[in-house]
């Protein structure tokens, strides 16, 4: 599927998806997530619409007269929560071997070509910005085209939401700790597919081990996804503790999606308050103008 319908398309999967809702049938399909073919991992099935159909609409509800039905056969979807992963490391990483360790984790990685986003037009690898010894760290889906180009994590408009978000908090980016899912840029800004989400994790698994912070903010739900290893809808995640890795970890929306629907902030503004009860934080002092 190419062209604007497509990019329409992709763009309502993609505003399901912050929602929290991942899989999509045509209507009267008859669901294909067979409980015989599970090697094969789940069958995704979109709806193509012909001659731009989803322009300036919502879905439609009416039945689609002429679907062009597409399957993608995803590799299976091993939800494992980062828990599970690996042993926590029974000595934390002295504060001040911290950065280094941080340092060979990106050594380690190198040039990575380990999955395809490799070759999927990625220009930097985006390995995480922030304090190796921040007490919260923020992890995100993957790096945009901004991100990509600079190899910094949200520097570009969802970036500038997410600091500001920082700094409500009382906090300056430079404090905590900020990191993605995957690494390199899913090319149109796909979610990032299991088979690389699940490649990247241990990097990211060593990285939320070296840093090792109190707390964690899952942005969206592809984070809370992988680093949980349940697939829940953001609702039912939010506004309660979760842990991962030894640390707490909260769930709330991820910065982009605040950007189409800003009615969000509030919620996201209590999912932060959570988090600043927890860490002692008080917000500035509103400036005197
Ligand atoms: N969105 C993300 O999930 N991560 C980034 O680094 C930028 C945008």
């Amino acid at each position: 599927m190419q062209g604007e319908a497509g990019a329409l398309l992709r763009a309502w999967v993609e505003y399901f998806r912050d929602l929290g809702i991942h899989d999509f049938y045509r209507r009267g399909e008859p669901a294909t997530l067979a409980a015989s073919e599970p090697e094969a991992g789940p069958a995704i099935r979109i709806a193509a619409v012909e001659g731009g159909r989803f322009a300036n609409q919502a879905p439609s509800r009416q039945p689609i007269s002429q679907p062009i039905s597409q399957t993608i056969s995803v590799p299976p979807v091993s939800l494992i929560s980062f828990n599970d992963l690996a042993p926590i490391p029974m000595a934390a990483t002295p504060p001040a071997e911290r950065e280094a360790a941080l340092r060979a984790i990106q050594e380690q990685i190198g040039d990575c070509t380990r999955c395809p986003l490799a070759y999927a037009g990625r220009h930097k690898i985006v390995f995480g910005d922030g304090s190796p010894t921040a007490r919260l760290m923020f992890v995100g889906e993957g790096p945009g085209a901004d991100e990509d180009a600079q190899g910094l994590p949200f520097v570009g408009k969802a970036g500038q939401l997410l600091n500001n978000m920082i700094a409500a908090m009382g906090l300056t980016r430079a404090e905590v700790y900020i990191a993605n899912i995957v690494k390199c840029r899913p090319p149109g800004n796909r979610v990032p597919e299991p088979v690389e989400a699940n490649t990247c994790s241990q990097f990211l698994l060593g990285q939320i081990d070296v840093v090792k912070p109190e707390a964690i903010v899952a942005l969206g739900s592809t984070a809370a996804t992988y680093l949980l290893g349940v697939r829940q809808s953001l609702s039912s995640l939010r506004g309660r503790w979760h842990r991962c890795r030894g640390a707490k970890l909260a769930v709330t929306y991820h910065p982009a999606f605040l950007l189409r629907d800003p009615r969000q902030k509030v919620e996201t503004w209590k999912d932060l308050q959570m988090v600043m009860r927890e860490l002692g934080l008080t917000p500035p002092a509103p400036k005197n103008t």
